[in-house]
């Protein structure tokens, strides 16, 4: 309830967007320093490091997204992209899980993180 999961490679890609907005966003103000040329600098400087951030981020994605496993959701029958243990579909948001083990547990971040993959091998 209340919780909204959403694919992790959508959610980097619109962290990616927001950062140029962001970016050309501050250069903007930027520009209404025009007589002050130092603090005109410190905007254009920061709008310039969000904006080159956001192509590392771009590039971020790329790496990961060789890591994806593509699956057909079974909620919307679209194809689908999967990070890490359990991700949502990127269409419908609907949990998905590759672990068999996980199958019917209720959809947890958690089954992500390392330590908690631990755990579940310890329990056995
Ligand atoms: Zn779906």
């Amino acid at each position: 309830m209340g919780v909204k999961y959403s694919n992790k490679i959508n959610k980097i890609r619109t962290f990616a967007l927001s950062l140029v907005f962001i970016g050309f966003g501050i250069m903007y103000v930027g520009l209404l320093f025009k007589e002050t040329m130092w603090l005109m600098s410190i905007f254009m400087i920061l709008g310039l490091l969000s904006v080159t951030l956001s192509t590392v981020v771009y590039f971020w994605i790329g790496m990961l997204s060789t890591k994806t496993i593509k699956v057909v959701c079974p909620n919307c029958d679209k194809p689908t992209k999967l990070l890490g243990r359990v991700d949502a579909c990127m269409h419908c948001n609907e949990p998905l899980t590759l672990d068999k083990d996980l199958e019917g547990k209720e959809f947890d971040e958690r089954y992500n993180s390392k330590r908690y993959q631990k755990n579940t091998k310890n329990q056995k």
